[in-house]
């Protein structure tokens, strides 16, 4: 059926977009993509003759332009986001822009660059008796945050962070941090996630923001914050293991 298609194509590494989001790729015709940030190695499938267009030029009227256009011809429109779409891809916008035309379409999901990071960091967010919550979460900039969700106000929780859009501005993350989080609370960066230049800058509140002014992170990257990240920090909640600890529901 031909319709559009938006895809979350995973944080970087060509082999961590799903089955389904390479599959439509596969038989696109037309693959819109945000250069900046989709590895193109995920368009490797395409078909030889599917049209191929970066959006990074292009405004919200082009790309919707293109995409109707697509589908009125009867063919199926790949609009590719990085990681998962439903975070920061500024897809509402997109879909409401496509109901006005009466298109159809179909979120496929991604492995957001949350998970990657995750998995960089090899931590477990939501460790028990440490925390289970996580907060996705940006600062306020260009596109402002609601007053009620500021950095400041959200690190009240104590909770795991994974901070978007934020590491060019680390003095003023870590200055809200710190409202909310002791000085030793533990805090990595990383860069690029699954990408062959991936990289971790580990610290805590009181020096993550030189280190990674040292290590000249300024994009593509993400802040984790919370005890949870710790390297080693099962050692000190042990006794989840212990045979005496009684509990239902270990996942
Ligand atoms: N939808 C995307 C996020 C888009 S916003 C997702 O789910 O991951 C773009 C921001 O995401 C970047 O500024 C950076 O903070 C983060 N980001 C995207 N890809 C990344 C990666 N591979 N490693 C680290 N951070 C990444």
């Amino acid at each position: 059926m031909s319709q559009v298609f938006f895809i979350g194509a995973g944080p970087g590494d060509p082999d961590l977009i799903t089955v389904k989001g390479r599959d439509i790729i596969a038989r696109a015709d037309l693959i819109i993509y945000a250069g900046s940030l989709v590895n193109p190695a995920v368009l490797a499938v395409a078909r030889p003759d599917a049209r191929i267009e970066d959006s990074a030029g292009m405004d919200l009227a082009r790309t919707t332009e293109l995409l109707v256009g697509c589908v009125r011809e009867g063919k199926v429109a790949a609009r590719v986001h990085t990681g998962d779409p439903s975070i920061y891809g500024a897809i509402a916008e997109q879909m409401a822009e496509l109901d006005k035309a009466g298109i159809g379409y179909t979120v496929v999901p991604g492995v957001s660059s949350a998970f990657a990071g995750a998995a960089a960091l090899k931590c477990e967010l939501t460790l028990p008796e440490v925390s289970q919550t996580v907060i996705l979460t940006r600062i306020g900039g260009r596109t402002p945050v609601p007053e009620k969700e500021s950095l400041a106000s959200l690190a009240a929780h104590g909770a795991t962070m994974v901070i978007f859009l934020s590491v060019g501005e680390m003095d003023r993350v870590v200055e809200a941090l710190r409202t909310g989080y002791t000085d030793d609370t533990p805090v990595a960066v990383v860069y690029k996630a699954s990408w062959p230049e991936e990289k971790i800058v580990r610290g805590t509140i009181a020096d993550i923001a030189s280190k990674v002014e040292s290590a000249g992170l300024a994009k593509t990257a993400l802040i984790f914050v919370g005890r949870a990240i710790a390297p080693g920090v099962m050692q000190a909640y042990s006794k989840l293991y212990d045979s005496e600890f009684r509990h239902g529901y270990r996942g």
